[in-house]
C-alpha cells in the first residue's frame, strides 16, 4: 500500500474551507492525504480546531496565539493555559514573531512567545512556529528553551538560519513556496534540510502554490507539493510521502496507524 501524506498546517476552521469541509476532506483522502493538523491563532480558533478534531479522528490541532492577533490586546495567559488543559492539543501554535506586520510591538510578541514556549515545556508539546523577518530574535528566544522543539512552518529564513534551527532540533515545513521556480531561498533550504526533519503543509487558505491560487488551496494539494520537493531532492514521490509522514508523526507524536475510514 502506498504511503499516505499528512498536511501539517491547514486552517480548516477558516473559510472557504470550513463550509466545504466534507468535500475538502474527501478530496484529500482520495489523494491519500489522510491526516491534517489544524493550527490556531487565537482562543476562538483554538476551540474551533478542537471541535473539528473531536469529530474527525484524522484531524489533530494546536492551541495558541499568533503574533498577528496581539496588536493592542492583552495576552490571555491564564485562559490559554486553561484551554491547553481542557482541550489537550497535539501542539502549541501557531505562535512566533512577525516583524512584517504593519504595526508590531517586538516586546509584546516576544513576551507572548516566551509564555507559550513555557506552556509547551510544561505540557511537553511541540510548537508550531510562525516567523517573518525576525529569525535572529526568534533564534535568541528558542535557544532558551532547549527542552522544546517543534516546526518552523512556511520557513523562508534561508539555509543559514535553517542550520541553526535544525541544531535546536526543529523540523522545517515546506508548502506552496517550494513549487515556485523563483522561490530561491526556499528551494535552497529544501536542498539542505535533512531527510528526517522535513514535513509538508499547505497553510490553506493563506498561501498558494505555483499553479494553485490561495483561494483554492486545500490539503489535496499536498501531493503536488510533495512532487515538487521530491523532484528537487531526486526522491521518488513515494519516498517523499513516506519520509514526510513519518517525520510528522514523530513531530506531533501522532499514533502510528490512525484509522482513515476509506483506507482500511
Ligand atoms: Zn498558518
Amino acid at each position: 500500500m502506498p504511503s499516505t501524506f499528512i498536511d501539517t498546517h491547514c486552517h480548516l476552521t477558516d473559510e472557504p474551507l470550513f463550509s466545504r469541509l466534507p468535500q475538502v476532506i474527501s478530496r484529500a483522502r482520495q489523494l491519500l492525504v489522510t491526516e491534517i493538523v489544524v493550527p490556531a491563532y487565537d482562543l476562538p480558533s483554538s476551540f474551533a480546531a478542537a471541535r473539528l478534531a473531536a469529530t474527525h479522528e484524522d484531524i489533530s490541532f494546536g492551541v495558541g496565539i499568533h503574533p498577528g492577533w496581539l496588536e493592542n490586546k492583552t495576552f490571555p495567559e491564564s485562559a490559554l493555559r486553561d484551554a491547553v488543559i481542557e482541550l489537550k492539543p497535539a501542539a502549541i501554535g501557531e505562535v512566533g514573531l512577525d516583524y512584517a506586520l504593519d504595526h508590531f510591538d517586538p516586546e509584546l510578541q516576544d513576551q507572548a512567545l516566551e509564555r507559550q514556549l513555557e506552556l509547551a515545556e510544561d505540557f511537553n508539546l511541540p510548537v508550531i512556529i510562525h516567523c517573518r523577518k525576525a529569525f535572529q530574535p526568534l533564534y535568541d528566544r528558542l535557544k532558551h528553551f532547549p527542552g522544546v522543539t517543534g516546526v518552523l512552518h512556511a520557513f523562508n529564513g534561508g539555509p543559514d538560519f535553517a542550520e541553526k534551527f535544525l541544531e535546536l532540533g526543529y523540523f522545517l515545513a515546506f508548502g506552496g513556496g517550494v513549487t515556485r521556480p523563483n522561490a530561491r531561498k526556499i528551494r535552497k533550504t529544501a536542498l539542505m534540510v535533512p531527510a528526517d526533519r522535513v514535513v509538508l503543509e499547505t497553510d490553506a487558505p493563506y498561501i498558494g502554490s505555483h499553479t494553485v491560487p490561495k483561494s483554492e488551496m486545500e490539503p489535496a494539494v499536498i501531493p503536488l507539493i510533495a512532487r515538487a520537493f521530491a523532484e528537487l531532492r531526486g526522491w521518488t514521490l513515494e519516498e517523499a510521502a513516506c519520509r514526510t509522514t513519518d517525520n510528522a508523526r514523530r513531530l506531533f507524536k501522532l499514533p502510528a496507524m490512525k484509522k482513515t475510514g476509506e483506507n482500511e
